[in-house]
Parts: structure tokens; C-alpha cells; sequence
């Protein structure tokens, strides 16, 4: 199964491994712990797979629904629940991996050291305060596609993007318009 990484920042992609969210429940992309160790690698957080366990998964769709929901407070969907302020809160004050230097015969390379899923959420919720609390808060976008809508920072120099991808949604947009004879 394909991961989306449309949302311009790892905690905003975070949320898309819920897929079809405006179909009840939505569609888990992360159904097993494996898959939460694939998302972490193909996100590029990690080039080796943390090996989650039952409980770091049931922590990252804690961490994720939390963030979702804060995402759509700042877009001004509802109003932020304090529960799910502080659940993202204990994860940014835990500590997030550690980087180290390597040397190689091809010189000096920095790589993360020691990382865990937990060390991982920890630079999730980061990332979601930075992006919620942030420059970024006011260009979190869902994507116009009714039956898509992920969310994503629009980083378009106008600030008015509509799509989550535009070979996706906003190509699928042009083809409804077209056939409908509009322009
Ligand atoms: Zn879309």
C-alpha cells in the first residue's frame, strides 16, 4: 500500500495514513506496527526501520488523531480540545533522536543515531507544534477534492493552492470541469 506524502511537512503526512477521512472512520493505513515502521522510513525520517511494537503503534494514532484535530482547529474547523494540547505537549518534551557524525572514506556525514519510534513521535509532535503554532499555521489547507481531503501547508507564493497534488486532485478537477463542458 502506497503512503501519501503530499502535506509539505512530516506531521502534516503524518495525518494522511488515515486516508478517506470524510467516509466514516476513514481508511488506516497503519494497520499493523510494521506499517507505522515502513511510514517512518518512506517519510524519511529513518534509514532503518525502528521495529514498532503494539504500543508504539496505538501511541502514534493517538499522536496522529491528536495533531489532526489541531490542524483543523487552526484552519478554524472547531475549537482545540485540551486533551489533545497536551497529548501532543508530551510528546514534543520528549526527547527526539539523536544525531551523530560518521566518518567515511568519502568524508564526514551526519546520520540520526539510535532511533526508536518513540525518539520519532517526539520529532512528529516537533514538527506539528512548529507547523500548528507556527508561520506555517495560517497555510494549513485541506485539499478541495471532496472525496480526498488530505491536509496540506500551502507553500505557493500566492497562497492559494487547492490540491493536496495536482497530478492527482487537481488533474481529476480539470477533467470533471472539462467534460462538463465548463472551463
Ligand atoms: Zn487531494
Amino acid at each position: 500500500m502506497k503512503f501519501r506524502f503530499h502535506g509539505g511537512r512530516p506531521s502534516v503526512n503524518f495525518t494522511a495514513t488515515v486516508d478517506e477521512r470524510w467516509r466514516d472512520g476513514g481508511f488506516e493505513r497503519l494497520a499493523a506496527p510494521a506499517a507505522l515502521g515502513r511510514w517512518f522510513t518512506e517519510a524519511g525520517l529513518t534509514g532503518n526501520d525502528p521495529r514498532c511494537s503494539r504500543a508504539d503503534l496505538r501511541h502514534a494514532r493517538e499522536l496522529r488523531e491528536a495533531v489532526y484535530r489541531l490542524m483543523l482547529a487552526r484552519m478554524g474547523r472547531c475549537r482545540p480540545a485540551p486533551d489533545d494540547v497536551a497529548t501532543v505537549n508530551a510528546w514534543a518534551a520528549k526527547p527526539p533522536p539523536a544525531v551523530e557524525l560518521c566518518a567515511e572514506a568519502s568524508g564526514l556525514c551526519a546520520r540520526p543515531a539510535r532511533v526508536t519510534a518513540p525518539a520519532l513521535l517526539a520529532l512528529l509532535a516537533r514538527d506539528a507544534v512548529d507547523v500548528i503554532g507556527g508561520a506555517a499555521g495560517p497555510r494549513l489547507r485541506e485539499c478541495d477534492n471532496a472525496e480526498c481531503s488530505l491536509l496540506f501547508v500551502d507553500t505557493s507564493r500566492a497562497g492559494t493552492r487547492r490540491w493536496c497534488s495536482m497530478s492527482a486532485c487537481g488533474a481529476r478537477d480539470k477533467m470533471t470541469r472539462y467534460r462538463s463542458g465548463g472551463t
